[in-house]
């Protein structure tokens, strides 16, 4: 036996504290970026033959390095979309880190790997899956895409290959120009053709578009993508006029929710989703909208067993793990190894209960229109569009470009608010995107004061 060392004890305690402290701040800074020549200049060389030191290492991080990373959790994080991990979700993340798990196959992560399921098995409850249904918690929103089209392509084959039909000479995928572009990039990287169609005037993909672009390709297309919560707006597409459409031809349909499907929690939401439970696919991020740190995407399948005949990794030093009759969470993504990234989820989801999971994402669709009540209340503002989930989207009359990055570039040199623009139809625009229950009208009614000219 050795004995852990002082040092060591010295190294866990000093990075725990140091954990301790930033999970229960209470007024976390914003934080401001920093160029490369900056931190260059700012930050000693930390990689030494001999090390610097837990504690050098530690104080540079805390002293130079942290405070050039914005804060994802801050209230005014309101750009891109931010993420508002629960305390529990935060610091259980650190008893994965210490744990040792690994979560890519069912005989060595039995455990992590149940719990993880009884996440997926009530995500997939509320989306209206059938009981059958599973998956796997992977990196993230683009993984998830990448790795449910890749099972769509392999069902396609196959059922072409049973048919004795040959595949098309190039493989597409229809999905909205609006869809996100993690789709484009996961058809890049799998070389097939994407068919992007322009919304109807309401912003969403509807099914009549859909069986145009299928009766237009026909066999080459292999799924069709719908979004439930657009990322730059939070639209959510005609998903039951789409699901008619891709089950009478026989097409995979796969649901991109990493931002919005989280709204279907609110039960007063649920019909806007109507038509998800016929997804043979979907994805929702829980570092969106489920209040779960950094990174994880749930991946679901309406047929795990879809999914494990295209992912499936074999190799003779897998055989054991393959051959076992249990699903490996490894063989439905192209992700072998994993940490067990769902965890805390479900334990933040144990510890608070589902109602105020529900009740905080309420929280962020409540708010958007209380502040697009107020943004068309106030002279010399302009809603883009009535927020559907939790995006607020307007213009200051007669800004430019430069006009709205001088805001911004105030705003967080004010330690207030992250806020960037965005564009719609070319026309650059304000975005706040709303998830952390810390945010409130108080704050954004703040923000909006600032856009003021008699101010
Ligand atoms: C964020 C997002 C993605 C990509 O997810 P990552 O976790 O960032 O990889 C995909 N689709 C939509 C709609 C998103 O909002």
């Amino acid at each position: 036996m050795h004995a852990v060392s002082a040092e060591s004890h010295a190294i866990v305690e000093s990075v725990l504290d140091y954990s301790r402290r930033r999970v229960l701040w209470e007024d976390v800074p914003l934080d401001v970026p920093a160029t490369p020549d900056e931190l260059a200049a700012q930050a000693p060389a930390s990689i030494t033959p001999g090390g610097i030191g837990a504690a050098r290492a530690l104080a540079l991080f805390g002293d130079v390095l942290a405070p050039t990373c914005l804060s994802t959790d801050h209230p005014g994080y309101l750009a891109f979309i931010p993420s508002a991990p629960s305390r529990a979700a935060s610091a259980f993340d650190l008893v994965v880190s210490a744990s040792s798990i690994y979560a890519g196959s069912w005989l060595e992560g039995a455990g992590a790997v149940h719990a993880e399921n009884e996440v997926l098995a009530w995500l997939a409850g509320e989306f209206g899956l059938p009981d059958s249904a599973g998956g796997v918690f992977v990196q993230g929103g683009t993984i998830g895409n990448l790795s449910a089209l890749v099972a769509a392509r392999d069902a396609a084959r196959r059922r072409n290959r049973e048919a004795g039909r040959p595949d098309p000479a190039r493989w597409a995928v229809v999905c909205s120009g609006e869809s996100h572009s993690s789709v484009e990039s996961a058809a890049a990287v799998m070389d097939v053709d994407v068919v992007g169609i322009l919304p109807d005037d309401d912003g969403r993909l509807h099914g009549h578009a859909v069986a145009e672009a299928l009766a237009e390709h026909g066999d080459a297309v292999f799924a069709v993508v719908a979004t439930a919560g657009t990322t730059n707006f939070g639209i959510v597409d005609d998903i039951a006029g789409i699901a008619r459409v891709t089950r009478d031809a026989g097409v995979w349909l796969h649901i991109d929710g990493a931002y919005g499907l989280a709204g279907m929690l609110v039960p007063r939401m649920r019909e806007a989703y109507a038509g998800v439970e016929h997804a043979d696919s979907l994805i929702v991020d829980p570092h969106k909208w489920l209040f779960a740190p950094f990174d994880a995407c749930a991946l679901l399948y309406r047929d795990p067993q879809v999914a494990r005949r295209a992912h499936t990794q074999h190799a003779s030093y897998l055989d054991t793990l393959t051959e076992a009759p249990e699903t490996n969470p490894s063989d439905l993504s192209v992700q072998l190894t994993r940490r067990a990234r769902g965890l805390p989820l479900w334990f933040s989801l144990a510890t608070y209960g589902t109602d105020e999971y529900r009740a905080a994402i309420a929280h962020g669709i409540d708010l958007a229109g209380r502040v697009a009540d107020e943004i068309e209340s106030r002279e010399g503002l302009t809603l883009v569009r009535r927020p559907q989930l939790s995006v607020v989207v307007f213009r200051k009359d007669g800004w430019t470009r430069a006009d709205y990055d001088a805001w911004c570039a105030r705003l967080l040199g004010d330690q207030r608010a992250f806020v960037v623009p965005s564009s719609h139809h070319g026309e650059p625009v304000l975005r706040f995107a709303i998830v952390n229950p810390l945010t409130t009208f108080e704050l954004l009614n703040e923000i909006l004061d600032t856009l003021d000219d008699s101010q």
